[in-house]
């Protein structure tokens, strides 16, 4: 019999470490025969701590919200005396969500220990780094992500197949792969849900990635406000050395030698921006540049660098190991395979869901979501986190896909969902994601760093019943100039809650600045 506690960073927050400690007291006490492991998120936030018992006959029983005094009880009546504790059980509902999902990335989130490598081994880690570079050309594994048509799941959806090959075909012994771990939307957590619950699906992808442009080196930035992440993922990395998946001769074959470090990012959001994060990882200040030349050609110190972000990696072994016209076959014609959104705000059921692309919105916050806390009505969805856009009601039957998403004004982004109810002021909603732009601005260009600050400043007063007549146009106006004149991403996108917000809640702004009864 096992025992399985979810402690990823939602449970631990939610007391899974207490729920630990009290099992293991419990176990030594009663002198039970019983295996005690942990797990990461399975992407129920909302009902953590979760605990499984795994019966000797494979039998999973899933126990939530679970506090330690009632650890007593569950041992005492399910593991001494056989019969389940209906009144802590997981209900068809909430079970629900997790069967409703398509899980390619999250494939071993919340089911297997991230600190022992051999459950990832168990489910087949690994085997299609074997397979890549034993048995395929670096040509042949682009080609594989090709038919696939992964886009990078980090926000701009670029192909991931073009990236790779643009990398693999520049000139030069040296190149970087590495992956961006700088997570750092508000309400975004899908990759430290992976890093936390399943490091080792990284580190395969990366080393196939690693194979096919022909990089030796591959690094890891991550923010440093991840600790627990950072933790697993350096023991995944150190077992992976042990076990000969890193380092010299990988898989015993001459030709490939790969290694992975990772860099510690300082939480500054612009380094998200794949320069700004090249330049933050030669030790400078994060600040973006030019380009071209792109990171393809002329990336970290100079040499070819891909970069890619978590989930992005975490999707490539399954793709190799099951093809990927098996990938592709999932979601819609431009947009292939699932994606990951972690939902939160003002939604009942907040955790991490991954579905194929081309679902609705609707069926995401309503059916696997569990619709509105509070009984309250939908008002609209923040997509794309602060550079994103707000969706209103009347677009809930949207397919998510990119272009389905940038059509509305919002944009995929990484997968952050912020759900809005009745009651959320759209004005004030769309200064908050204003002014963390702003102050995550680097002020290298005068558009971002001060017409921001000039944004801000007129829907403070908005929000505070100061508007003026024209402030509206003046908002407009800014939002346009700063999206035209903005060097990278950051500044390009920062007014788009304002003018998303605009265009589907404009008479909210003019509420706010004309009928101050
Ligand atoms: Fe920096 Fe903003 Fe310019 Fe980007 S757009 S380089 S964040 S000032």
């Amino acid at each position: 019999m096992k025992i399985i506690i979810g402690q990823g960073s939602c449970g631990i927050a939610a007391g899974a470490n207490k729920v630990h400690t009290e099992f293991q007291n419990q176990i030594q006490s009663k002198a039970l025969n019983v295996e005690l492991t942990l797990t990461g998120c399975i992407g129920m936030c909302h009902l953590e701590p979760i605990v499984d018992i795994v019966d000797d006959d494979g039998e999973k029983t899933t126990y939530v919200k679970v506090k330690p005094e009632i650890v007593d009880e569950i041992i005492t009546k399910h593991i001494i005396e056989n019969k389940k504790v209906d009144e802590y059980m997981i209900n068809e509902i909430d079970q629900m969500i997790i069967d409703k999902q398509e899980r390619i990335a999250l494939r071993n989130c919340g089911l297997i220990n991230p600190e022992f490598i051999d459950e990832y081994i168990e489910k087949g880690g690994y085997k299609a780094a074997e397979k890549a570079i034993t048995d395929m050309s670096p040509d042949e594994v682009i080609e594989e992500i090709k038919i696939a048509g992964l886009r990078g799941r980090g926000g701009a959806g670029f192909p991931t197949w073009f990236k790779w090959n643009a990398a693999r075909k520049s000139l030069g012994e040296t190149k970087y792969i590495v992956c961006n771990a700088d997570e750092g939307d508000p309400g975004a957590f899908m990759d430290r849900s992976i890093l936390e619950g399943d490091p080792h699906s990284l580190i395969e992808g990366m080393i196939i990635g690693g194979y096919a442009m022909g990089a030796k080196e591959g690094i890891v930035y991550v923010r440093a406000e991840y600790p627990l992440a950072i933790v697993r993922l350096k023991i995944a990395i150190k077992q992976a050395r042990e076990k000969g998946f890193l380092g010299e001769k990988i898989f015993d074959d001459d030709k490939f030698n790969f290694d992975i470090r990772i860099k510690a990012g300082a939480g500054a959001f612009v380094c998200g921006e794949e320069t700004a994060l090249i330049a933050s990882l030669e030790g400078e200040r994060g600040m973006p540049r030019l380009k071209p030349p792109f990171p393809a050609q002329k990336g970290y110190w100079g040499k070819p660098t891909n970069i890619n972000n978590v989930e992005t990696f975490a999707n490539v072994p399954w793709i190799l190991s099951n093809g990927g016209k098996a990938f592709a076959a999932l979601g819609t014609e431009k947009s292939k395979g699932t994606k990951v959104f972690a939902l939160t705000g003002k939604i009942r059921k907040g955790g991490l869901v991954e579905v194929p692309m081309g679902i609705t919105l609707r069926e995401i916050i309503f059916d696997i979501g569990g619709g509105i806390k509070d009984n309250k009505k939908f008002k609209a969805v923040q997509m794309g986190g602060p550079s994103g856009g707000c969706i209103p009601a009347q677009l809930l039957d949207t397919p998510v896909d990119y272009d389905s998403i940038n059509n509305t004004g919002a944009i995929m982004g990484s997968g952050g969902m912020v759900v809005m109810d009745e009651t959320t002021c759209m004005v004030d909603m769309a200064r908050f994601f204003l002014d963390f732009t702003r102050k995550e601005s680097c002020g290298k260009c005068i558009y971002c760093r001060i017409g921001t600050k000039r944004m801000l400043e007129i829907l403070t007063r908005i929000c505070e019943g100061q508007g003026k007549d024209g402030d509206i146009e003046l908002l407009e106006e800014l939002g346009a100039k700063i999206k035209e004149g903005s060097l990278c991403g950051l500044g390009q996108t920062a007014p788009n809650p304002v003018l998303s917000t605009l265009r589907y809640f404009r008479e909210e702004y003019e509420k706010h600045i004309y009928d101050k009864e």
